[in-house]
């Protein structure tokens, strides 16, 4: 089987191609180890870091929230609908930790801006 993927790990973009037909993945096309990083994690289990926005009960600007680290790609729209239905007061400050265990993996997610 082949693939071809697009690196996201910088603006640059490369596009990596896989392919398995050999009986294990060889790649080409990065131009960096984290493209090769990337694409062979890409292939393995796919995971995103999570970004989004949540509103606040008392205030009408949201606070921006990223996951720690990359979330297994399967349970984006879990961890999404579990970030929505949080109940979160300002004040928030960049770092705080507004849920300690995304969807059972063990990973927070933390506020990415400062609501005094
Ligand atoms: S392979 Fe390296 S240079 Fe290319 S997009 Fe990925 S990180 Fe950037």
């Amino acid at each position: 089987m082949a693939r071809e993927l697009i690196c996201v790990c910088c603006p640059m973009g490369c596009r990596i191609s896989a392919d398995n037909s050999g009986g294990s993945w060889n790649f080409s096309g990065y131009t960096c180890k984290r493209g090769l990083e990337y694409a062979s994690q890409e292939v393995a289990h796919p995971s995103r870091v999570l970004t989004a926005s949540i509103p606040l009960s008392n205030r009408s600007v949201p606070v921006s929230v990223k996951s720690a680290s990359p979330l297994p790609k399967e349970l984006l729209i879990s961890a999404m609908r579990q970030i929505l239905s949080l109940k979160v007061e300002a004040p928030v400050s960049i770092g705080q930790v507004l849920l300690k265990d995304v969807c059972g993996t063990g990973i927070s997610l933390i506020a990415t801006s400062d609501v005094l």
